[in-house]
Formats: C-alpha cells, sequence, structure tokens
C-alpha cells in the first residue's frame, strides 16, 4: 500500500471509454491507460479517472525496459 491507492480505478473511465474500430487505436485518438486497462477518448494527458498518465502512442520496443523495472523496486 504505497501509491496504490491514489492511482486506482474510480470507473470514471468506463465513461470515457472509446469505441473499438478494430485497429490502430492510439491514432484514433484515443488513449490507454494502464491503471483502468482501458482505451478511453480523452484530450489530457492523464487518466480522468485514476490520474495515471495515458499511453498515446504504441509501445516501443527497443527503448529502455530495463530504466522501467528500476522505477518499480520494491
Ligand atoms: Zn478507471
Ligand atoms: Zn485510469
Amino acid at each position: 500500500m504505497f501509491m496504490v491507492n491514489t492511482m486506482a480505478c474510480k470507473e470514471i473511465c468506463i465513461f470515457h471509454k472509446a469505441k473499438s474500430n478494430g485497429k490502430d487505436r492510439y491514432s484514433n485518438n484515443q488513449k490507454r491507460c494502464q491503471i483502468c486497462e482501458i482505451f478511453i477518448k480523452w484530450e489530457g494527458l492523464w487518466c480522468p479517472c485514476c490520474g495515471y498518465m495515458l499511453r498515446t502512442h504504441p509501445r516501443n520496443n527497443k527503448s529502455h525496459k530495463k530504466a522501467n523495472s528500476l522505477k518499480n523496486r520494491h
């Protein structure tokens, strides 16, 4: 229980849920929230629901996987 309780899904994202068009959701102005595990249509950079930063681009395989795991140290 560190920062987890401040970044939890409050089910607000459901109201902003993006419709699936089958492919290329990022380019369709949709963003993914890793916390809510949902695609939403939202102008801002941050999830209106949990406050976590939204993904606006598909995953980039060649950048810093290691840096990411450092961030999650226990
Ligand atoms: Zn949510
Ligand atoms: Zn969220």
